[in-house]
């Protein structure tokens, strides 16, 4: 009889780059994540990235807008 042919789907934890942990199914050991709910700006609202240094300024002198 060979062993582990079939993972098991078991609970692991999945750490986030941002600190948060949480439980989720895999047949890995752990897991880890770059992005999670509680830090994606996609459900938080938050922008990750903001404008620095007036580039829309630039953009507006470029095309004439004021
Ligand atoms: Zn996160």
């Amino acid at each position: 009889m060979k062993k582990g042919i079939h993972p098991e789907y078991k609970k692991v934890k999945v750490r986030c780059a941002c600190g948060n942990e949480f439980e989720t199914g895999s047949v890995k050991d752990s897991l880890k994540v770059e992005v999670c709910s509680e830090c994606h700006p996609f459900y938080t609202g938050r922008q990750k990235f903001v404008d620095k240094g007036g580039r829309v300024d630039k953009f507006k002198k470029k095309y004439g807008m004021k």
